[in-house]
């Protein structure tokens, strides 16, 4: 019902208030294992139960609308820790982000790389890109760029603030 089609105005320009953005689209990510390495001992737990959260991405540009994915993941109980614990999805977003990797990753690389403001750099994420992200979010992440993620997700921010 949607797909490519001949070239109208962006009919969100303009748009201030998220409610009246188009719908999201739902994307699926499944990672609800029977079993995962304990980040403790390294032992493999057995899967306890399965939640979902949903993570902002990057959206569909031919749809022109917002992409939601929403991402199943298991939670798993050590029996030598006897701790409970969440699948890693450290991979997909930070822990507690709202948005995914690439989000973030585009942002950063947008205000850093092209040197756009953050408010024409969350325009031009939503123009380009169909994901909303308010302009502080953006700011925040850059002003953490190169302080955090010394992890398993190695993302390397230089020349902030220089
Ligand atoms: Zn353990």
């Amino acid at each position: 019902m949607y797909g490519p089609g001949r070239y109208v105005p962006d009919p969100t320009e303009g748009i201030v208030n998220i409610k009246d953005l188009p719908e999201p689209q739902r994307g699926f990510y499944h990672r609800d294992h029977q079993q995962t390495p304990c980040p403790r001992c390294r032992q493999l737990a057995s899967r306890h139960k399965g939640d979902h959260r949903p993570f902002h991405d990057l959206g569909d540009v031919a749809t022109g609308r917002p992409v939601d994915l929403l991402v199943s993941y298991s939670s798993h109980h050590c029996s030598t820790c006897k701790k409970y614990f969440n699948i890693a999805l450290s991979d997909l977003a930070p822990p507690g982000s709202h948005y995914t990797h690439r989000v973030i990753d585009l942002a950063v690389r947008v205000v850093v790389a092209e040197g756009l403001p953050y408010r024409p750099a969350s325009w031009h994420l939503w123009r380009d890109h169909r994901v909303f992200v308010p302009f502080a979010t953006i700011q925040n992440w850059v002003e953490a760029g190169g302080k955090k993620g010394a992890g398993s997700h190695p993302r390397r921010v230089s020349g902030v603030g220089t």
